[in-house]
Parts: C-alpha cells; structure tokens; sequence
C-alpha cells in the first residue's frame, strides 16, 4: 500500500515544493488548502504524471469543525496517512506597540492552534497503524526572535514546544515528530519583505542566497523517511547559517 502524506497550504510556496518533492518519493496526496484555485491546478499540473493519487481539502486550519472535516474526507478517500506537514502560515508583521489584537490571535490560531487541530485529527488515524511522522514548519524566528515579528515569533516558538510534546507523548506508538526551522526561503512571503529587510538579512546570512523551497522539501523528505528514523522531537534549523 502506498503511503499518504497530507501537507497544509500544499499548493504554494514551500508547502507546493514539498508536495512535488513527496510524490516524487510515490507518496500519495492530501493537499489541505485555504483557497482552491489557479495555484492548486498549477500543482495539480505538476503533480499528474507522477503515478501519485492526488487530492484537494478545502479548509482554514484555524477553524476547528473544517479541519475535523477535512480529515474526516481523507480518512474515506485514503483510509490512512503516514506523513502529516503542518505548514500552512501567515504573517501579520508589525512593531509590537502598534500591534492589534486580532492580528495576533490570527497569526496564533492559523500557525500554532490550526497546526494542534491538523495534529489531533492525524495522531488519531496514526495511533492505529501505530506509525507516522508529523512535521512543524516552523521558522528561526522562533528559535531567536525578530523585532516586527511578536506574533509570528510566538507562533513559530510554540510549534517548537507542541513538536516537543508530541514527540514524548507518541514516540512510543511509533510516531516521531520534528520540525523544521527555515531561514529566509523564496517564496510569496518573504516576496514581499520591503528590499531593505531583505539586503539587512543577507549580510548575516553564512550562504550568501536566500534559500530555495526545493531545500526545504528535500529535508522534510529525509525527515520522513525510515533514514531519519531515530530522529524525534527535534527542530532543524535550514536557514544558511543565519542563526549561527
Ligand atoms: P506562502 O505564503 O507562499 O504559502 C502559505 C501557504 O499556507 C499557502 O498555500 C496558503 O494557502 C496556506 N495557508 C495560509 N493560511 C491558511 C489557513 N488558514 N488554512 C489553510 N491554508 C492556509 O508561504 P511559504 O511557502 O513561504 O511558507 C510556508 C510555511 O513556511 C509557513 O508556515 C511559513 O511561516 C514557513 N516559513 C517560511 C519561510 C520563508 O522564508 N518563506 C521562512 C520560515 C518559515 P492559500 O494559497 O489558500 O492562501
């Protein structure tokens, strides 16, 4: 039986390149995705030909009864799962005086709550095959901080603590979860950073590049595999030595 991974916000950015890079391995897809759109063909697109069975979930992982939902279709279509990525993120950036409440809950409840929902409702498929990997997609900003950033940096720290918990909570079913902590990847999100940021973030970058969504998708490929599979509860940092 081929295995199943399910990927939040699949269709663009880095959650697309991981997409690509899993049924490149054979995996089968369950693509979870805010909008379906121009960028979910344009995968789908990529995706055909691959061999791979593929499907599109509409859901925001922040409301509760679409992920329940969502999961619940997947479960019929597939039956089972093996990978979970917890990637789908936003950002709301500003100074932390001037911030609003609601664009910090918002940032919390897409990035950290919509990434606890996703984990339930997969650890419930996983406990019975007693197998599984989830990863967080999480960010260095998490690891170190970043003024301008006071929610997502939360969001992002707390995925590290829920990767954690899981980890000492399911490992012995068999199910290892890591999360993954990219530096400044191109991508629509870090497009439309302000050219200052951007110049700034170079200079402390050790790989003198932004890095590439490929790159990204490559370590969580290795993460998911039997390769990594003493690996749990770990946050790997993929950010060209920028947090060094
Ligand atoms: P993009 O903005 O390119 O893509 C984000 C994806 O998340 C989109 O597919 C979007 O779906 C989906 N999404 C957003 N909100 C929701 C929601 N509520 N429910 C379901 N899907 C949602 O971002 P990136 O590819 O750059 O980022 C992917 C992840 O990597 C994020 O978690 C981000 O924080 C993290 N990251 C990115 C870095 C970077 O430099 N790019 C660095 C560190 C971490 P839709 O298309 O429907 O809007």
């Amino acid at each position: 039986m081929q295995k199943v991974a399910v990927i939040t916000g699949g269709c663009r950015g880095i959650g697309r390149a991981m997409a690509l890079k899993f049924a490149g391995a054979g995996y089968d897809l369950a693509l979870i995705t805010r909008n379906l759109g121009e960028a979910c063909e344009d995968t789908k697109k990529e995706v055909d030909g691959l061999g791979v069975k593929l499907h599109f979930y509409q859901a925001d992982v922040a409301r509760e009864e679409e992920v329940v939902a969502a999961f619940s279709k997947i479960k019929e279509d597939f039956g089972e799962i093996y990978v979970l990525i917890n990637n789908a993120g936003i950002t709301r950036d500003g100074s932390l005086l001037r911030m609003k409440g609601q664009d910090f809950s918002e940032v919390i409840d897409t990035n950290l709550t919509g990434s606890f929902f996703c984990s339930r409702e997969a650890l419930k498929l996983m406990i019975r095959k007693r197998e599984g990997v989830i990863l967080n997609i999480s960010s260095v900003v998490g690891v170190y901080g970043n003024p301008g950033q006071a929610n997502y940096a939360a969001s992002k720290a707390g995925l590290i603590g829920l990767t954690k918990t899981m980890a000492k909570e399911f490992g012995s079913r068999n199910i290892r979860v890591n999360a993954l902590a990219p530096g400044f990847i191109e991508s629509d999100m870090t497009d439309k950073l302000p050219d200052t940021l951007k110049e700034e973030a170079l200079k402390k970058l050790s790989i003198k590049r932004f890095g590439k969504t490929e790159e990204v998708a490559a370590l969580a490929l290795f993460l998911a595999s039997q390769e990594a599979s003493y690996i749990t509860g770990q946050t790997l940092c993929i950010d060209g030595g920028i947090a060094l």
